[in-house]
C-alpha cells in the first residue's frame, strides 16, 4: 500500500505517532465518505485526496485513530489553530453528535472499514441532525455518498 505524504504545515506528525494511522475527529469519517474534491483551499483538497482517496479508499484496512484535536484532514485547513480550529465550538458540537451516533469512545482505534461500516447504518437524513451546523450540508454531497454507499 502506498502511503501518500500527508500536508505537514508545522513540520508536526498529522498521523496517530506510533502507528502510521489516519488522526480524524469524530465528524471526519462522514465527511471523508462525502468527500468529491470541494474543499476550503487548495492545499486542504490536496490533502483530502492525499489521505481520503489516497489511502482510506485505497485500502479499508487503514487504520484510524480518533481525537477530539485538529486531524489528519485538518492540518493545511486555512482555519486551523495550531491543534484547534477557529470555529471550535462549532466543530466541537459536530463531533459530539457524530461520535454518539458512531459509537466512538474518545481514543477509540479502529480499520476504515469498520468506520464506514458504523456510518453505513445511519439514514441519510440523519445527516440534518447530525451535520445541522455544517455549511456542506445543503449541497447534498454528503447525503449522496451516504445513500450510494448504502446501495452496495
Ligand atoms: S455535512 Fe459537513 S459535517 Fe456532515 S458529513 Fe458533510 S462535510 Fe461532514
Amino acid at each position: 500500500m502506498s502511503r501518500s505524504r500527508i500536508a505537514d504545515p508545522q513540520d508536526q506528525n498529522w498521523t496517530a505517532p506510533e502507528s502510521g494511522a489516519v488522526l480524524l475527529r469524530p465528524h471526519h469519517v462522514l465527511c471523508a465518505i462525502g468527500w468529491t474534491g470541494r474543499g476550503y483551499s487548495p492545499a486542504f483538497s490536496a490533502n483530502m485526496d492525499a489521505v481520503v482517496v489516497g489511502r482510506l479508499r485505497a485500502d479499508p484496512d487503514t487504520p484510524v485513530a480518533f481525537t477530539e484535536n485538529a486531524d489528519s484532514l485538518c492540518a493545511p485547513c486555512p482555519h486551523r489553530r495550531g491543534h484547534g480550529c477557529a470555529s471550535a465550538e462549532k466543530i466541537a458540537d459536530l463531533d459530539r453528535n457524530h461520535a454518539a451516533a458512531l459509537g466512538i469512545e474518545p481514543g477509540a482505534r479502529m480499520s476504515w472499514a469498520e468506520a464506514r461500516a458504523r456510518a453505513m447504518r445511519l439514514r441519510p437524513d440523519d445527516l440534518d441532525r447530525i451535520c445541522a451546523r455544517c455549511q456542506w450540508l445543503e449541497y447534498g454531497m454528503c447525503k449522496d455518498a451516504l445513500r450510494r454507499l448504502r446501495q452496495k
